[in-house]
C-alpha cells in the first residue's frame, strides 16, 4: 500500500459509502458470526454475486495503527480486516489491482450510538490511502431495515432479502446445535469438527437452492445434520448449569474479539446460549413498524393526505416483512426442535412488553439495550442459572444494560457477570469467570435448571 495522504474528501462520505449495484464486483464481508457470515456469503453468491467473507483480525495492528483508541473495538477490527484483505489483494495482483472491483460491506444503525461512523470513519481512512480511495463501502441501514434496494436487479431484490434473512436464522440454529452438544460431546473436539463440516455443507446448498427459494431443500439436510449432531451427545454426562449470554451484537458472536468466551465458560462447566443475529435483524424491522406507525398517527391527526398516504405505505411494509420474518424464523425452529432440543428465539414484540411490564427502559430510547435488558429478564424468567452480558470496552447501550440489569440480578439472586472487551487480557477474567461459574453451579444446585 501507498502511504496515506491526511487530505479529507467530505464529499466522498456521501458519494462512496451506500447502496451500490454488486454486478461484477468482489463483495467483501467482515467475519463477525463465522457461521453467520460464511452463510450469508453462500446466499450472495446464490443470486450471482461474488461474495467474499475475509479474514478476521489477521490485520488487527493496522486497526489499531488507523485508528486513535477511543472508537469502539468492533470499528477497530473490521478497519483492520478491510485494510489487511487489500494490502494482501494488491500483493498478490500488483499493477493488476483495481479499486473499482471490489466493494466492502459495512452496515449501520440510526444513533444514538456509534455504530453510524464506523463507515464514515473507515470511508476517511480508505481515502487516505490514493490507491484505495475507489474501493466503494458498500452500507446498508437500519432506517430502512436493512433494504437491499439497488444492490441487484428491483425483480430480485425481495428474494434476495428473503434468502439473506433465512440464511441468517439456519447460522444461528447450527451456533445453537454446537452449543448444545460441544459441553456433552462424546470425544473432545468432535463438535467443533462436525459443525465447520456441516457449515461448508450448508454454504454449498445455499449457492445451489437460495436463488430458486428452494427453501425446503436447505432444511431437508439442516434436518438431517441435526439428527447427526444429536449423536454427538455423550447421554452418560449429567446435565450442566444453562448460562444465557446478551450484550453487543458484534462482540459476542465474534469469537476473537470475545477472547472465546463461550469455550471459557464451558471449561468451568456451562451450557451456554447466546443471544441470536436474526433477533436484532428483527429488531430493526420492529422498529421500522414502530416509527412508521407513529409516523401515521401524527399524519392523521393532522389530517395531511400526502403524508397519511406514504405512511400507511410504511406500516404495510414493514408490517409484512416482519410477519414473513417471524413466521420464518418460527417454521425453522420448529422443525429443528422437534430433532434437537435447541434454545428457542425470543420475539422483540414479547421483549418490549417485558420492558413495559417491569417499567425498565424504553424502546424509544433504541438501541440494543431494548433487547439485552429484557432478554436477560427472560433468561431469569426462564430458569437460567447466570446470566453474562458482553460488550466492547466502553460500548454505550451495553454500559446501560448493565447499570439496569445488576441490581435487578442481585435481587433475583441470579449470577451475573459483565464481561467488556478490548484487544488486551484482562487478567483477572478467568477468575472472574471460575468464581461466577461457582456461583451458577451453586443456582443450579439450588433451583435446578430450565429445559429447552
Ligand atoms: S453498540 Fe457499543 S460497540 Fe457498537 S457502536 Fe454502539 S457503542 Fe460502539
Amino acid at each position: 500500500m501507498m502511504r496515506p495522504d491526511n487530505v479529507i474528501d467530505f464529499q466522498s462520505l456521501i458519494e462512496n459509502v451506500g447502496r451500490f449495484d454488486l454486478k461484477g464486483k468482489t463483495f467483501l464481508i467482515p467475519e463477525m458470526a463465522r457461521i453467520g457470515a460464511h452463510m450469508i456469503a453462500a446466499s450472495f453468491r446464490g443470486f450471482g454475486i461474488n461474495a467474499k467473507v475475509m479474514e478476521t483480525c489477521k490485520g488487527l495492528d493496522l486497526g489499531k495503527e488507523h485508528t486513535s483508541g477511543k472508537e469502539c473495538y468492533p470499528c477497530q477490527i473490521t478497519t483492520g480486516d478491510i485494510l489487511y484483505f487489500l494490502k494482501k489483494e494488491q500483493e498478490r495482483l500488483a499493477e493488476n489491482f483495481n479499486p473499482k472491483d471490489y466493494i466492502y460491506f459495512m452496515p449501520e444503525a440510526e444513533g444514538p450510538c456509534r455504530f453510524g461512523m464506523y463507515n464514515k470513519y473507515q470511508r476517511i481512512v480508505l481515502d487516505s490511502f490514493p490507491s484505495l480511495k475507489n474501493v466503494k463501502i458498500g452500507s446498508v441501514t437500519t432506517k430502512d431495515g436493512y433494504s437491499l434496494e439497488g444492490v441487484i436487479e428491483k425483480s430480485r431484490v425481495r428474494d434476495l432479502r428473503k434468502g439473506a434473512y433465512f440464511s441468517v436464522v439456519v447460522s444461528d440454529i447450527l451456533d445453537r446445535l454446537l452449543w448444545r452438544i460441544r459441553p456433552y460431546e462424546k470425544e473432545p473436539g468432535m463438535a467443533d469438527e462436525f459443525i465447520s463440516k456441516s457449515m461448508h455443507i450448508l454454504e454449498t446448498a445455499f449457492e445451489q437452492y437460495v436463488a430458486n427459494k428452494n427453501f425446503n431443500k436447505i432444511l431437508d439436510l439442516l434436518d438431517e445434520i441435526l439428527e447427526q449432531g444429536k449423536m454427538i451427545i455423550d447421554p452418560t454426562i449429567p446435565e450442566k448449569p444453562l448460562i444465557g449470554i446478551v450484550g453487543e451484537i458484534y462482540l459476542r458472536s465474534h469469537i476473537q474479539a470475545n477472547q472465546d468466551l463461550i469455550r471459557a465458560l464451558e471449561r468451568y462447566g456451562a451450557e451456554v446460549v447466546n443471544a441470536s443475529v436474526a433477533e436484532w435483524v428483527n429488531y430493526t424491522t420492529y422498529e421500522g413498524l414502530r416509527s412508521a406507525k407513529k409516523a401515521l398517527k401524527r399524519s392523521t391527526k393532522r389530517f395531511d393526505l400526502g403524508e397519511m398516504r406514504q405512511n400507511l405505505e410504511k406500516v404495510i411494509g414493514f408490517g409484512g416483512e416482519l410477519f414473513y420474518q417471524q413466521l420464518r424464523q418460527k417454521h425453522c425452529y420448529k422443525r429443528a426442535k422437534a430433532r434437537v432440543d435447541i434454545a428457542s428465539d425470543h420475539k422483540v414484540g414479547h421483549l418490549e412488553g417485558i420492558l413495559k411490564e417491569e417499567d425498565l427502559y424504553s424502546f424509544d430510547a433504541g438501541t440494543e439495550a431494548c433487547l439485552s435488558i429484557p432478554g436477560v429478564i427472560e433468561y431469569a424468567r426462564e430458569g437460567y442459572n447466570g446470566v453474562v452480558n458482553v460488550y466492547p470496552f466502553t460500548c454505550m447501550p451495553s454500559t446501560v444494560t448493565s447499570a439496569i440489569i445488576k441490581p435487578l440480578m442481585n435481587k433475583m439472586r441470579i449470577p451475573y457477570i459483565d464481561t467488556p472487551y478490548d484487544s488486551s487480557v484482562q487478567p483477572g477474567r478467568e477468575t472472574a469467570i471460575r468464581t461466577f461459574m461457582y456461583q451458577a453451579h451453586q443456582h443450579y444446585k439450588r433451583c435446578g435448571r430450565k429445559a429447552h
